[in-house]
């Protein structure tokens, strides 16, 4: 099937940039729910998968249109995977500097104070009709001691990829696009409409 043009199930606007300058290079016009006035999907699954799942499917039939949709987090060992599917409900009125602040502090209480984490991403593409796919990526690493940065969004000032020694925000997004969960998921997706 040669897709033209793809509605995105988000109104995050960090993430959908990532997705247009990701699907960039394949001549895939990207359309968010927000310039749809789609509003937001509530996310009653309980894993990344269901979540991506309920957004796409829904879209899809609001549309009729093909529908990607991503669901995502940060999973933090020393809080046994937390947030999770939670990663934006964790931060007090999604204000990451303070879901950035409690995140530390939840980790330096914690029995293990491990800092090793991981980002993981689910995409999903609903088509009218058909069945949907999953794709799935992820991308190891540690949190740092305090926010350093200031590219991308998110939990990017504290995420420090495995094989470097800054942040997701201090790297940029050149650098966090050709490692990031949603890259690695995105990638399989491609190869599947290639
Ligand atoms: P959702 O997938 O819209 O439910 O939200 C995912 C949440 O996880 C975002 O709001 C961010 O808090 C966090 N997150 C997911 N991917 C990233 C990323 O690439 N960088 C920083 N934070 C992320």
């Amino acid at each position: 099937m040669k897709i033209t043009k793809i509605i995105v199930a988000s109104h995050n606007q960090g993430k959908i940039n990532e997705i247009k300058s990701l699907l960039k290079p394949f001549n895939i016009e990207v359309i968010s729910s927000a310039d749809l006035n789609i509003g937001d999907i509530e996310e009653t699954g309980t894993t990344f998968s269901e979540n991506a799942k309920i957004k796409a499917e829904t879209t899809s039939l609001m549309c009729g249109l093909p529908c990607l949709a991503d669901d995502s987090g940060l999973c933090v060992d020393a809080l046994k995977g937390r947030p999770g599917i939670y990663s934006a409900r964790y931060a007090p009125n999604r204000d990451f500097k303070l879901g950035m602040q409690k995140l530390l502090e939840e980790i330096e209480q914690s029995k293990s104070k491990s800092r090793k984490a991981h980002f993981s991403c689910c995409i999903a593409f609903a088509v009218p009709n058909k069945k949907t796919s999953i794709f799935e990526g992820r991308v190891d690493g540690k949190i740092a001691f305090e926010p350093q940065g200031n590219s991308g969004f998110g939990y990017d000032p504290i995420f420090i990829p495995e094989g470097y020694e800054k942040t997701f925000a201090e790297l940029g997004d050149d650098i966090k696009n050709t490692l990031s969960h949603r890259h690695r998921a995105l990638e399989k997706f491609i190869q599947t409409i290639k």
